[in-house]
């Protein structure tokens, strides 16, 4: 039903038993009525906000704190691999001087590991 249809009625408290429209609007009206006088100022102690502030600068200083060190353990990590390949490059390439002295003679830890 739309409301103006119903305009005619509106006196009537009974005709929000039938009407959905009008229901929800008297609902309004007392939600409304409910929170104007609901509304007493609440007193708040100073002593708790300044402690949930604190801590809450506390907690964001500890996570930047955490957050710092993880970067800088990756960056450890990542360089420490990136170094380590880079002397496993410069090591593994033998010269031709290199690979013709370890065919006339093979290194003493050659000859005791398994073929
Ligand atoms: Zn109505």
């Amino acid at each position: 039903m739309n409301r103006p249809d119903c305009i005619a009625r509106r006196g009537d408290p009974s005709h929000l038993f039938v009407c959905p429209a009008c229901r929800a609007d008297a609902r309004l009206v007392s939600a409304w009525k409910a929170l104007s006088l609901n509304e007493v100022p609440v007193a708040v102690d100073e002593r708790f906000v300044s402690g949930v502030l604190e801590r809450l600068r506390r907690g964001r200083e500890e996570l930047r704190r955490r957050r710092f060190w993880a970067a800088a353990a990756a960056a450890a990590i990542f360089f420490f691999f990136a170094g380590l390949a880079h002397e496993r490059a410069r090591s593994s390439t033998p010269t031709a001087e290199e690979s013709y002295a370890k065919l006339a003679s093979p290194d003493a830890l050659g000859e005791l590991i398994p073929n």
